[in-house]
């Protein structure tokens, strides 16, 4: 015989047999009493456990469950499940339904924690825009010391440029004033070797001279000597107011060879 596992209460049914409709409707507490050994049990109290907090949220749980499990599964339409509950497409303003009170609730709950995550969402935003407005402020304190060290900069950088500038002006002159010493050093170069030339030049010129006098003086002893061993040797007298002493010799010794000639005709003879 053919069984199903029921997904209400998890027992097996069978399928033949299963008709839940003839079932009561209310959850019924049952108290049995044992009549002793193999006599069986008697029921001695039934009572309805609809409001009972252990059973009946559970069932009703299960039951809602399956309901969203068919509709789920397009077992069963919206519809369908409204026809069957008599709940009306135009709800009355006053009457409610318990689902529509859960669902009620349910959507309540969802916006306060909406509204929650929202507000915790604004605080962190609101401390973000904080933090940035902090950031933003330091920024615009860091920007202004920017421009005024860029303003800083222009004007070293001008000053600078006005130095070089005049860097370059004293550089070319000072080019110009070491041109112009140097040709005044190789000037006076050129004259310095010209004094050295002429120094030794002019000392040249002296020990000349020196050796020029010595030679006279002893020229001027030699014909001393000549003109002594003339006036000795001879009559011939040196007349130094009249007579040069060079032309004396030459003319004494001019007179000595004619005298000499005369001797050597006069042997001759
Ligand atoms: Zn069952």
């Amino acid at each position: 015989m053919p069984e199903f596992m029921c997904p209400l209460c998890g027992h097996l049914h069978s399928i033949r047999y299963y008709d839940p409709e003839d079932l009561p409707l209310d959850i019924e507490g049952v108290t049995k009493v044992g009549l002793g050994q193999g006599k069986g049990t008697k029921v001695v109290d039934r009572h309805s456990l609809l409001w009972d907090n252990d059973v009946s949220p559970k069932i009703v749980r299960r039951v809602v469950t399956l309901c969203r499990f068919f509709l789920d599964q397009k077992r069963i339409t919206q519809n369908e499940v409204k026809q069957s509950l008599g709940i009306t497409t135009t709800p009355t303003q006053d009457t409610i339904s318990l689902k529509e009170y859960n669902q009620l609730r349910e959507d309540a709950e969802v916006l306060k924690a909406q509204v929650e995550e929202e507000k915790k969402r604004g605080d962190v935003e609101y401390n973000r825009v904080n933090n940035l407005q902090v950031k933003l402020n330091s920024q615009q304190i860091t920007i202004k010391n920017y421009n005024k060290i860029r303003e800083d900069n222009e004007s070293l950088r001008s000053q600078a440029e006005i130095e070089v500038r005049r860097a370059d002006r004293e550089s070319s002159r000072a080019a110009n004033l070491q041109a112009t010493v140097n040709s005044l050093q190789k000037k006076v170069n050129s004259l310095e070797t010209k004094l050295e030339n002429a120094k030794s030049y002019n000392s040249e010129l002296r020990r000349e001279l020196e050796e020029s006098e010595t030679r006279v003086e002893e020229a001027n002893e030699v014909l001393d000597d000549l003109i002594e061993t003339i006036e000795n040797s001879t009559s011939y007298e040196f007349d130094p107011d009249l007579d040069s002493r060079e032309e004396f010799i030459a003319e004494i010794t001019r007179k000595l060879i004619e005298d000499i000639e005369a001797l050597k005709a006069d042997e001759e003879k």
